[in-house]
């Protein structure tokens, strides 16, 4: 039998253990974590919609409807009017004929890959690409080839050394880690010569990027013919819970047959999908938001610049300061707690050996106050 506590002794020693917080209170920028009132810069919640009124009063109303428990699957009895409505509405909103529910991005990365690719098939993954994505190509049973991040030029070799095998094209859209955005028109044109799919999961750009929050695609303006199979998850910007993955009538209809994380699990709370219908609509006229966000970007950039910080090349609301070391790294964080701001040290296997480092995100609920005071304290303690 494994030897659990010498595995746990090791990542001690490594400064390597999770912990997790215990939070008191809705999520927003100002956290209750053990009584302490914290200033957080660590949620994916970038719109702050996860406590918007609207959407706790879609999801009471919701309940009041609904009930609790969906009860079942999709395939089952659990595929109520509210999850059908939601994947209209997503549909309409990615301008592709369908898509689909699922109950986590997790899963719908899992389904999704291992439906459309099996032993003999080969998937080609951006070394970045989140776990999920990778796990996806390890169930498929596919042979994984990962590129080098962003790297176009080495995808397309990659992809001639296997002419005549049927191949999937996986890339996040926005790099959970680094908060760059992938190189997808490039991406997209390699794609289209080799005449192969491309998936991309768009769990950090929808709502944040493009216009109307469309995400990575509308901030690049390409159509289903360029990114012919489009995720998103519904608990990051639009502060809900669930996943989706929007294409062709075929692609969906598909999945609905093939995708087991799919087919096998509960359909998610008809209440949840309620309040993130709300949270749809919210995303896509509440454009004060993504504007908010792109000044409190701006303004932290120019800040850390000045104090001599090493940031990433990101536009986004994340944005990692490089510190290198995971001990110095968790030492930055542990001193931006004792002032009561929280900010999470990323460390490997989440990022590569030596690339330690403070995830910052930022959302439009904080205030350019706010962000003076985390560069205050950064000055302080880095
Ligand atoms: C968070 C995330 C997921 C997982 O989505 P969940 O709904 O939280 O399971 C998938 N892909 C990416 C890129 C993510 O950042």
């Amino acid at each position: 039998m494994k030897d659990l506590a010498a595995e746990l002794k090791r990542l001690q020693d490594e400064h390597l253990y999770r912990r997790r917080r215990i939070i008191d209170g809705p999520q927003g920028v100002h956290l209750n974590v053990n009584g302490q009132q914290m200033l957080s810069f660590c949620s994916n919640d970038y719109l702050g919609l996860a406590n918007h009124p609207e959407m706790a009063k879609a999801m009471q109303d919701g309940a009041a409807r609904w009930g609790v428990g969906s009860g079942a699957s999709h395939l089952v009895n659990g595929h109520s009017s509210a999850h059908h409505a939601l994947e209209e509405e997503l549909a309409a909103f990615t301008g592709r004929p369908r898509a689909l529910l699922f109950s986590t991005g997790y899963m719908a990365n899992m389904g999704i890959i291992a439906a459309l690719c099996g032993r003999g098939d080969f998937v080609f993954e951006d070394r970045l690409n989140h776990a999920s994505l990778l796990d996806g190509g390890l169930l498929s049973q596919a042979r994984m080839q990962r590129f080098s991040h962003g790297d176009t030029d080495a995808l397309a070799q990659k992809l001639a050394a296997h002419a005549d095998s049927e191949k999937l094209v996986v890339t996040d859209g926005v790099f959970s880690m680094d908060g760059d955005i992938a190189p997808l028109p490039e991406l997209t044109a390699v794609a289209k010569q080799h005449k192969i799919w491309l998936m991309v999961d768009d769990a950090h750009g929808f709502g944040v990027l493009g216009k109307n929050g469309g995400g990575c695609v509308e901030h690049f303006a390409l159509g289903m013919n360029d990114v012919p199979i489009l995720v998103g998850t519904l608990g990051k910007a639009f502060g809900s819970f669930g996943a989706f993955v929007a294409g062709s009538e075929e692609l969906i209809e598909y999945l609905i047959q093939k995708a087991r994380p799919y087919i096998y699990t509960t359909a998610l709370p008809p209440a949840v999908a309620e309040a993130s219908r709300t949270s749809l609509k919210l995303l896509q006229t509440e454009n004060w938001r993504r504007e908010k966000l792109q000044t409190l970007i701006k303004h932290f950039r120019h800040g850390a610049n000045e104090l001599g910080l090493q940031l990433m090349d990101s536009e986004t609301p994340i944005q990692p300061l490089l510190i290198g070391d995971n001990n110095k790294a968790m030492a930055i964080s542990e001193k931006l707690l004792q002032q009561d701001i929280l900010i999470s040290a990323i460390r490997p296997p989440t990022v590569a050996e030596g690339t330690a480092r403070l995830r910052v995100t930022f959302s439009a609920e904080h205030t350019e106050e706010n962000v003076n005071r985390l560069l205050n304290t950064l000055e302080q303690v880095t």
